[in-house]
C-alpha cells in the first residue's frame, strides 16, 4: 500500500539518503528541506505521512508539527519526527506537539518501513472515517470533523500482560498516576481470555514473557472481535528492534522500549487512547448521522431517500419470489387550511399524529414513508390487491373517525386523507410505480377526496372513455 511521503530535513544527504530508501519500496517521495516549505508543500499536496527532522533552523520540527496539527488539512497525516537525539524529554515534547513517532538518526530500516507502514495503515482507516463524516456534513446533518487534541485521555481501563512482577509495577505505578485504571495479568492466556471477555480501552504487552509467544498473542487478539481495534502497546528491550518491527506489522500500535520513561510511556498511552477515541466517536456520528439522513426528524418515519433505495430491492424480491406488491400514496385533504387557521407548528402535531395511524394500520414488513410535506408513501411486500385495498380503506377510516387533540382546541380536529394504489406490474421501477400510485391520487382527489382509488380504476375509466372497453 505504498503512499506518498513528505520527507523534511535541512541536510540534502539526510534528505537524499530517505528519498532513495523509500522510492527503493516504492513510495512516492516529496521533500522540503525547510519547515516553511513543508508547510508550503502540505498547502497544494497533502501527503500520506511526514517525516520530520527536529533540529532545523528557522523553524524547529515541534513547531513545524504544532503547524501541522493546527491546519484541517493536515490535522490527521501521521508525523514521524526523526532525531539525532535520544534524550527522551524531546519524545515527549515531540509528541505533546502532535507527532505519532520517532525515528532515531542513522535511520534503521527494518524500523523505518515498520512504523511508515503501521501508520499508513492508521491513516486509510481515519480517512475512511473522515470521509464518511464529510459526506454526511455535506448533507448537512453533522458538524465538522473535531480535532483529536480535543478529546479527553482520562479514566481508561488498560489490560496489562507483563510476568516480570517489577517491571509491571513500575508500569502500574505510571499508568495509575495519569487516571487510568489498570488490571495485570502474568499468564499471556490468563491475560487473552480476560482482553477478550472485558472491554479495554487500551492493551499493554511485554515481548519478554516467559512463557508462550507475545507476537501470537497479537495476532490472536487482533482476530478476535471484540479486541481487533483496542490499541496494543509493547514493552522490549533497545535490542529487541527488530522483533518489535515484526510486531508493528502484525498490528500493534506502537512501542516503548526498557527502561521506561515514565514520562514517554505517559505520552504513547495518551495518543493511543485519543486515537482510539477520536476513532470511536467518528463512527458514532457516522452511524447518527446516517439514520438521521435516512429518517424523517419530524414524524420518525423513513424518508424519501430510504424509500427510493429500499423500494427497489423490494420490488426485485417480489419479482423473483413471484409475489404482489402493493404501494400506496396518501396525501392530507385540505391540508393549506390546518396551516391557515391552526398555525404551521399545529399542522405538524397533526403530520405526527397521522404517521401514528399510518404506523399502527400496517404490519411490521410494510415500509411507511414520508415523502415529504403532506405525503405519504405505505409499500406492502407479499400484499394481493384485494388486500391492499382494504389496508387503504382501514387507513383511511382510521383517519377519518380518530380526529387529532391539539392543544388550546375546544374540540380535536377532524382531517381526512385521499389514496391512491397502485400494484406492481412487470416493467415496472421504483419510479414508475410511484408515479402509478400519484395518479390515481390524483384522481380520488379529483372525485371527491376522503376516498381510496386504484390505479386499475382509472384505466378502466380512462378505457371506456376512448371505447376501447364497452360502451
Ligand atoms: P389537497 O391535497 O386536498 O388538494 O389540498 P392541500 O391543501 O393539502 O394541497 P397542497 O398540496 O396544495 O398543500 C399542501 C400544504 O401542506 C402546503 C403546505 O403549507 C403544507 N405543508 C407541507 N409540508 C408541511 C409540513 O412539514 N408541515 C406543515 N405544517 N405543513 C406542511
Ligand atoms: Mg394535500
Ligand atoms: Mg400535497
Amino acid at each position: 500500500m505504498p503512499g506518498r511521503v513528505l520527507v523534511v530535513d535541512d541536510v540534502l544527504p539526510n534528505v537524499k539518503l530517505l528519498e532513495a530508501k523509500l522510492t527503493s519500496e516504492y513510495f512516492d517521495v516529496l521533500t522540503a528541506s525547510s519547515g516553511p516549505e513543508a508547510i508550503e508543500i502540505c498547502r497544494t499536496q497533502i501527503p500520506d505521512i511526514i517525516l520530520l527532522d527536529v533540529m532545523m533552523p528557522e523553524m524547529d520540527g515541534f513547531e513545524v508539527c504544532e503547524r501541522m496539527r493546527e491546519d484541517p488539512r493536515t490535522m490527521h497525516v501521521p508525523i514521524i519526527m526523526v532525531t539525532a537525539l535520544s534524550d527522551p524529554g524531546d519524545r515527549v515534547r515531540g509528541i505533546e506537539a502532535g507527532a505519532d513517532d520517532f525515528l532515531t538518526k542513522p535511520v534503521n530500516d527494518v524500523e523505518l518501513f515498520a512504523r511508515v507502514r503501521s501508520l499508513l495503515r492508521l491513516k486509510v482507516m481515519i480517512d475512511e472515517w473522515l470521509l464518511r463524516e464529510q459526506t454526511s456534513t455535506q448533507l448537512g446533518v453533522m458538524g465538522p470533523p473535531r480535532s483529536m487534541d480535543e478529546i479527553d485521555s482520562s479514566g481508561a481501563s488498560i489490560l496489562t500482560i507483563e510476568d516480570n512482577a517489577i517491571e509491571a509495577a513500575n508500569l502500574s505505578e505510571t499508568v495509575r498516576r495519569d487516571g487510568h485504571v489498570i488490571d495485570r495479568y502474568a499468564s499471556p492466556a490468563q491475560g487473552y481470555d480476560a482482553a477478550v471477555a472485558g472491554d479495554y480501552d487500551m492493551i499493554i504487552i511485554s515481548l519478554n514473557l516467559s512463557e508462550g509467544d507475545p507476537l501470537r498473542l497479537v495476532s490472536q487478539l487482533r482476530a478476535q472481535e471484540r479486541t481487533r481495534q483496542t490499541p496494543i502497546l509493547m514493552i522490549g528491550e533497545s535490542d529487541q528492534i527488530d522483533r518489535l518491527a515484526k510486531a508493528l506489522d502484525i498490528g500493534i500500535n506502537d512501542y516503548v522500549v526498557r527502561p521506561l520513561d515514565r514520562n514517554e510511556l505517559s505520552a504513547r498511552v495518551r495518543t493511543q487512547i485519543r486515537r482510539r477515541r477520536f476513532h470511536d466517536l467518528l463512527r458514532t456520528n457516522y452511524e447518527q448521522s446516517l439514520s438521521l439522513a435516512l429518517v424523517d426528524s419530524l414524524t420518525g418515519l423513513h424518508n424519501r431517500r430510504y424509500l427510493m433505495a429500499h423500494l427497489g430491492g423490494l420490488m426485485e424480491n417480489a419479482t423473483k419470489n413471484d409475489k404482489p406488491l402493493g404501494v400506496m400514496m396518501l396525501d392530507v385533504d385540505k391540508f393549506k387550511r390546518v396551516n391557515d387557521e391552526h398555525g404551521h407548528a399545529m399542522g405538524d402535531r397533526v403530520l405526527e399524529s397521522l404517521a401514528q395511524v399510518m404506523r399502527n394500520s400496517v404490519r411490521t414488513v410494510d415500509l411507511v414513508a414520508r415523502l415529504g410535506g403532506e405525503e405519504f408513501v405505505v409499500v406492502m411486500p407479499d400484499t394481493p390487491v384485494d388486500f391492499a385495498r382494504k389496508v387503504a380503506e382501514r387507513i383511511r377510516d382510521r383517519v377519518e373517525k380518530q380526529p387529532v387533540w391539539l392543544p388550546d382546541l375546544e374540540k380535536p380536529l377532524g382531517v381526512t386523507i385521499s389514496v391512491g394504489l397502485a400494484m406492481m406490474r412487470v416493467g415496472d421501477t421504483a419510479d414508475t410505480l410511484i408515479e402509478a400510485a400519484d395518479q390515481a391520487l390524483y384522481q380520488a382527489k379529483r372525485t371527491g377526496r376522503n376516498r381510496v382509488v386504484a390505479i386499475d380504476e382509472v384505466e378502466e375509466a380512462e378505457a371506456r372513455k376512448t371505447g376501447v372497453i364497452g360502451g
